[in-house]
């Protein structure tokens, strides 16, 4: 053995010492950390591009590796990080997400470990967590976007088999163009039709309702009239990202009792909401959808990569259709919902399952269920404080745990695009919270998500405080 891997061998408990020690110095900063990382850290260090011909072993390298990069990162993980849907990590999530690293199993199939055994469980939790039927078979997938194209890969599939067609042997070019409808498609929806091979032009965008971010169900029904009976895959939303709109989902399985589409809902951090007494019934006849998402980074608060890809049980054939891997060194593949290298993209597989049971394990639904209500409770104290706030108003009426709003007099001029870029600047420089910008109904907006497990009250008045010095600056 290398010399310096038999060091480090002879010192394990220092160096995860060491590591556990770093980790606790970021996260004890993380409320007071800036939620930006400033620009002049977010550099590489001259030299750390090049391979290093010899090594200097873990503790010198981690100790180096944090002198040089601690102020480059954000406190994403805190609870002032209002951009995008940015998840944290509970303690059980993380301290899994380390144990995850440290037994490193590779969950593929159904044999030489517990692990599927574990994944297939923490399926199985979800879907109680969720309310989810029993019938929904589930597989942990790297992240919402992957949910998506494992959903369309299996639809596709579908629509395939609809008319005589195996898609997964023969080709798209064997089925002809599939029709995508949608309202309020995610971008990550859009690119999982360029990269099956539907292509993005075959999304057809039909009306909302109105000042809803939601999907017009008269509008999907003319649309599938329109389609004269081509392969179509409606892709429903279950919170959306500006708004947290629900698509009626009852509504669209009277019309997929019509027309039989594949209806997939994306239900990316919405879906979690479930898990909340007061808000899954926002949720209701998701339980009967053909395939959906749910990430598991964001609101579930476990450390990236994860997100859960469900797939109705009488579908979990065409899965296997998709996604089977032969070799002859591997299992062929049989339709069970735990034959993970055959229900997805991957073949080798990280123990993804472990921190989402790990914190059903540690604070059961009642915990999931506080942070939602949380999380909620305090995006609609934000919002109620921003209406009667000079200088800001609200860009749409606050339906769960995103505020859209926008800078006063904002009128969607290309001035205020700019004073509101101007604001978003200042913002992150202060360091105190962080928003994204977004487009609602033309007119420049900006978001602020609340997904994160600390997230308290004290919270909202310091990022309200820094909201309104950065608006008196802009
Ligand atoms: C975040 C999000 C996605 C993409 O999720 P990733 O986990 O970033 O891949 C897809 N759909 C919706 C509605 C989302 O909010």
């Amino acid at each position: 053995m290398h010399t310096l891997l038999q060091h480090d061998l002879d010192h394990l408990p220092e160096i995860l010492k060491q590591a556990c020690d770093t980790a606790l110095a970021h996260l004890s900063a993380l409320p007071e950390r800036p939620v930006c990382a400033p620009e002049e850290h977010q550099h590489l260090k001259l030299g750390d591009d090049r391979l290093p011909e010899t090594g200097v072993g873990a503790q010198l390298a981690i100790a180096q590796f944090w002198q040089d990069y601690a102020q480059g990162f954000s406190a994403s993980a805190g609870p002032r990080y209002f951009a995008f849907v940015t998840g944290g990590a509970t303690p059980a999530a993380l301290a899994a997400d380390w144990l995850v690293s440290a037994i490193d199993q590779n969950t593929q199939l159904h044999f030489d470990s517990v692990a599927s055994a574990i994944e297939l469980a923490t399926i199985s939790q979800l879907k109680q967590l969720l309310g989810l039927p029993e019938s929904q078979c589930g597989s942990f997938v790297s992240g919402a976007t992957m949910a998506n194209f494992v959903s369309m890969a299996i639809a596709r599939q579908w629509l395939g088999q609809q008319r005589g067609v195996d898609v997964a042997q023969q080709g798209l070019h064997a089925l002809g163009p599939i029709r995508v409808i949608s309202a309020a498609a995610h971008s990550s929806s859009v690119k999982a039709l360029s990269m099956l091979g539907i292509g993005r032009d075959a999304l057809v965008n039909v009306a909302t309702l109105p000042n809803s971010e939601a999907i017009d169900p008269q509008a999907l029904e003319q649309a599938l009239i329109e389609s004269d009976g081509l392969p179509t895959l409606v892709l429903a939303s279950a919170g959306t990202v500006n708004t947290v709109a629900f698509d009626n989902l009852p509504a669209l399985l009277a019309l997929r009792e019509r027309f039989g589409f594949w209806l997939h809902v994306d239900a990316a951090f919405g879906g979690v909401a479930a898990a909340s007494s007061l808000y899954a019934p926002l949720l209701e006849g998701w339980q009967q959808a053909d395939s959906i998402t749910v990430d598991a980074h964001k609101w579930l608060n476990v450390p990236y990569d994860s997100a859960v890809q469900f797939t109705a049980g009488q579908h979990l054939a065409l899965q296997v259709q998709v996604f089977q891997n032969h070799s002859a060194y591997l299992e062929p593949p049989s339709v069970r919902p735990d034959n993970y290298l055959h229900l997805t993209p991957e073949n080798s597989r990280r123990f993804r399952a472990l921190p989402v049971w790990m914190a059903l394990k540690a604070y059961g639904r009642d915990g999931i269920a506080e942070i939602i209500d949380r999380n909620v409770t305090l995006a609609k104290k934000l919002a109620s404080q921003l209406e009667h706030t000079p200088g800001f108003k609200l860009l749409a009426p606050v339906l769960l745990n995103v505020v859209c709003f926008a800078l006063d007099s904002a009128d969607g001029t290309p001035g205020e695009v700019a004073k509101r870029n101007q604001f978003l600047k200042l913002l992150d420089k202060a360091g105190v919270v962080r928003c994204t910008a977004t487009t609602l109904a033309d007119k420049p907006g900006i978001r602020a998500a609340l997904v994160n497990w600390m997230t308290e009250e004290v919270d909202i008045d310091l990022a309200l405080q820094s909201m309104i010095e950065c608006r008196n600056a802009v």
